[in-house]
Order: structure tokens, then C-alpha cells, then sequence
């Protein structure tokens, strides 16, 4: 059981950990970055990023976060595989426990755990996930011009989500478990207005279906609730859009957050309720959720911690 001491601990290994501990290692922070359960984040779980700066031919989702950590090591950020399971903010320094039973005992801390989306759970979903189904219009829908395509939730999220595919898409099924939609009055007349959406009400998804390889989705077996009835729906894409969760279980009860767990940061800034503790990333963000603008923020908190930290 170690104990580690830096000047910076990042928590987090995605697009904000990563830009955060290059920021860090320029700026003489000799920053710590704790990679947490899932290296990389969650780029990982995609298949091609056609939307990262840099990339004029897309680039593979685990290959670009392998390309960060490999910039963060060679700038000399300390990368160690651990898993943060408590923090204690109350005094400075701060004390964060790991898995290993490792303890970090550090100056500043840039939070940048990120938020996971919410999935079925279908082991059919799993076989699927990157290979036709998708929780990201923004990052996928682009792949499905001329398409057939479904979106699976009923939320603000999921109309959002329907109404981008009618860009791209040749026809959209929303599928919602409900016969109302959860989402704003405005958002319903406007998907229900459009000619491109046909919303399956009352509704789940039971298997997503398709060739094996390599595996391509190419349709889902669907079952009214109220019938018990099932059907087959032909689409080469499926979008969850069930919400998301931030990864904040941790910080509970020891930093401000919004009512769905996101951190409150002050706005312009990383900083969060606690002076020295910064977030970066899908963590504090609900709205845009995408690498580059979590990128971003992973150097906005860099240069923030360094400001605290020069003071
Ligand atoms: P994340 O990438 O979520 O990383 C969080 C990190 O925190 C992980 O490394 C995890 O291990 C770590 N962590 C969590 N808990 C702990 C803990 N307790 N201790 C230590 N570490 C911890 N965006 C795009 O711009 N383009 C795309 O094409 C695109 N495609 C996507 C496809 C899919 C399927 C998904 C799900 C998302 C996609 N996104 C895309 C969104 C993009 O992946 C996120 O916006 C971005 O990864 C957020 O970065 P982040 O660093 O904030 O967090
Ligand atoms: P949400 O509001 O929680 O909606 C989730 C939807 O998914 C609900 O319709 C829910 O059904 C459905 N759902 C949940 N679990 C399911 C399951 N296991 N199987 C099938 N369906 C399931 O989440 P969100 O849409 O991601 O929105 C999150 C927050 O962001 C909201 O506050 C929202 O207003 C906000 N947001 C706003 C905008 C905007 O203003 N343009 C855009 C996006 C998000 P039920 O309805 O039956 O519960």
C-alpha cells in the first residue's frame, strides 16, 4: 500500500484526464492521472471518431485516447491504474483512497470521471454496441445517410437525438415504452410534425438482430406492452437515448451538484464548490457531452489548477 504525493491528481482517464495531464506536465505540475475502471473513457466503446480535429480520415475510438495517454506519458505525466473509491476535501492537502489501497495526498485535484450512458441491457445490445448501435446521434448519425434508423427513449435526449437523424437518415422510428412522450411540449409538435419521424408508442426493445461477421445490425425485434405483441423492425441503426448518469456517486455530499449529479462548476471556470478542486468534462457538462469539448476543458482546469496552485 503506497502512498502517493503530487501536486495535481487527475481522476479520470478520458479526452478531459488526458488533455489535463498534458497541460499539467507543461506547466512543471508533475501531474498524477488515476486511469479509473475504464482506460481511455469513453471513446473506447465507438468504433470510428469522424469529429476530433486532427483526424482527416476518422480515427478509431480506443486508438485516439491511446494516442492522448501516449502524449500525456511522453510530456511526462505519472499514469497509474487505480481506481479512486473515496476523497476526503474537507482539508487541504486532499486525501484520495484507491482500490489498490494506495493513497494519493494531493495539493489540487481536477475531477474528470466523465458520465456513462444508459443502456438496455440486452446481451444483443451488447453484441451490437459500435457495430449499429449507438448512444450518440451527434458522434454516429452521420454514418446512416439514407438509412433506416431508430431511437430508442422518450425524453427531451431522444427527440433531440430523432430530429438530428432526420438529417441524415432516410426514415426515424422513435421508440418509447410509454403512449406520452416525457419530453417539452415543443420538442413533441416538433417531431411529431415531422415527416421523417413515426413514433412506435407503448413499446420496448427486445433483441437487436443482425449478421455476426463482422456484426452489423439490421433490424430489432420490438413488443408493444399492452399487447404483448412482437414485431420485426428493419433499421441498420438504433440509438439509446435513455439518459446518462455522471460518474459522481464519489464526490457525493462533498461538492456542489445539480440535481441529476452533474458538478457545479463556476461558470467560465473548472472550479467547483471546493477551492482546489476542479472538474473537467462530461462530468460537469449535461449539455454537450463530446471529446473535443471535454478536451477543452481538461485544459481550462489544467490552467486553473496551475493558477491555484502559483497563488
Ligand atoms: P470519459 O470519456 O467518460 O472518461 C471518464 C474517465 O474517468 C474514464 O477513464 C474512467 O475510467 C474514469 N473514472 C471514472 N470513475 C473513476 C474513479 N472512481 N476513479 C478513477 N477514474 C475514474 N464524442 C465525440 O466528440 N465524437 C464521437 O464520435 C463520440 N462518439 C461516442 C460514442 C459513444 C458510444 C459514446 C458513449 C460517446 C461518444 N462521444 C463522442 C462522447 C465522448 O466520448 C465523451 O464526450 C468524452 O469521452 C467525455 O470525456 P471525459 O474525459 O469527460 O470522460
Ligand atoms: P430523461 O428525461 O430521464 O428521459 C429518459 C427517457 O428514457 C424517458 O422517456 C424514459 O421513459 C426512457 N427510459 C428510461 N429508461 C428506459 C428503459 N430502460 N427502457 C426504455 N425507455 C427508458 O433523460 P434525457 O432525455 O436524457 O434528458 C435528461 C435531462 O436533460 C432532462 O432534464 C432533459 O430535459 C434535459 N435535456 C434537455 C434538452 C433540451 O432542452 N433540448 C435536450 C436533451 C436533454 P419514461 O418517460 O417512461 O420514464
Amino acid at each position: 500500500m503506497a502512498e502517493h504525493k503530487t501536486k495535481l491528481l487527475i481522476i479520470g482517464s478520458g479526452p478531459a484526464g488526458y488533455t489535463a495531464a498534458i497541460y499539467g506536465a507543461r506547466a512543471g505540475l508533475e501531474p498524477l492521472l488515476v486511469s479509473g475502471p475504464q482506460p481511455g473513457g469513453q471513446l473506447t466503446l465507438t468504433t470510428d471518431v469522424e469529429n476530433f480535429p486532427g483526424f482527416p480520415q476518422a480515427v478509431n475510438g480506443t486508438e485516439l485516447t491511446d494516442l492522448m495517454r501516449q502524449q500525456a506519458e511522453n510530456v511526462k505525466a505519472r499514469l497509474v491504474t487505480d481506481i479512486i473509491t473515496d476523497v476526503d476535501f474537507s482539508s487541504r492537502p486532499f486525501i484520495c483512497r484507491g482500490d489498490s489501497g494506495d493513497t494519493y495526498i494531493a495539493d489540487s485535484v481536477i475531477i474528470a470521471t466523465g458520465a456513462s450512458a444508459r443502456w438496455l441491457g440486452l446481451e444483443s445490445e451488447d453484441k451490437f454496441r459500435g457495430f449499429g448501435v449507438s448512444a450518440c446521434a451527434t458522434c454516429d448519425g452521420f454514418f446512416y445517410r439514407g438509412r433506416n434508423v431508430a431511437v430508442i427513449g422518450g425524453g427531451n435526449t431522444a427527440v433531440d437525438e430523432a430530429l438530428y437523424l432526420t438529417n441524415f437518415a432516410a426514415s426515424v422510428t422513435l421508440i418509447h415504452r410509454r403512449d406520452s412522450l416525457r419530453a417539452d411540449k415543443a420538442m413533441q409538435q416538433k417531431v411529431q410534425n415531422n415527416p421523417k419521424v413515426h413514433i412506435l408508442w407503448d413499446s420496448v426493445v427486445t433483441s437487436f438482430n443482425g449478421s455476426n461477421q463482422p456484426p452489423a445490425l439490421t433490424g430489432l425485434t420490438v413488443k408493444n406492452v399492452k399487447t404483448d405483441q412482437e414485431s420485426e423492425l428493419k433499421v441498420d441503426g438504433a440509438f439509446i437515448a435513455i439518459g446518462h448518469h455522471p460518474n459522481t456517486e464519489l464526490f457525493k455530499g462533498k461538492l456542489d451538484m445539480t440535481p441529476e449529479g452533474y458538478i457545479i462548476t463556476r461558470p467560465g471556470t473548472s472550479k467547483t464548490s471546493v477551492e482546489g478542486v476542479f472538474a473537467a468534462g462530461d462530468v460537469q457538462d449535461s449539455t454537450y457531452r463530446q471529446a473535443v469539448v471535454a478536451a477543452g476543458s481538461g485544459c481550462i482546469a489544467a490552467l486553473d489548477a496551475e493558477k491555484f496552485l502559483t497563488a
